[in-house]
């Protein structure tokens, strides 16, 4: 089956930067809703489209087409008590940005002082230019409830626990969140 609008994909890869240091090594493989749903990067699905399981190939992403120009703007300094304890260098938080209307922003704990956080908006990987080895492993249509969500079900997809975490009553609070 060919990679088309509306099919899931199993595709393993390999993240790294463009000078070849490796970023991430995918565990498991990413498991996407194909055909614009905003579940992998543009560049990503444009090189895969119309390929089948076993297709391979090395693409580079640049900084605007991956995760953005890094922004001083989305540094921010929080009290610590307002966020949960312990806290250390390097967790992450969900939170709204400011401005922000309705996309929540990952902050990561950059600095910690005694009484003051540093909190960083911007994606780890903002700024760099990626490397992804892709190799696909499954293509399969993606079934009706699938396609109404924008996103994959199942093992690897979407799980709908989460949901619930949206609901913000101030839009200023921080969620502890696991991100991997
Ligand atoms: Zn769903």
């Amino acid at each position: 089956m060919k990679i088309a609008k509306d099919t899931v994909v199993t595709v393993n890869y390999k993240l790294s930067d463009a000078q070849n240091n490796l970023i991430e090594e995918g565990s498991q493989p990413m498991v996407y809703l194909h055909g614009g749903y905003e579940n992998t990067l543009p560049k990503i699905e444009e090189e895969l489209d119309g390929k089948e399981a076993g297709y391979s190939s090395t693409i580079q992403v640049e900084p605007e087409d991956a995760f953005g120009d890094y922004d001083p703007a989305l540094v921010k300094v929080e009290e610590r008590n307002r966020l949960p304890e312990p806290i250390e260098v390097g967790m992450q938080f969900e939170g709204m940005a400011e401005g922000a209307d309705e996309e929540p922003t990952i902050f990561t704990v950059t600095e910690i002082a005694e009484d003051k956080v540093v909190l960083d908006g911007n994606h780890p990987l903002a700024g760099m230019a990626l490397r992804f080895e892709l190799s696909v492993v499954d293509v399969r249509a993606a079934t009706a409830e699938e396609v109404q969500h924008g996103h994959v079900h199942g093992p690897h997809g979407h799980h709908h626990g989460h949901e619930e975490m949206e609901d913000s009553e101030e839009g200023d609070h921080f969620r502890s969140q696991p991100l991997q």
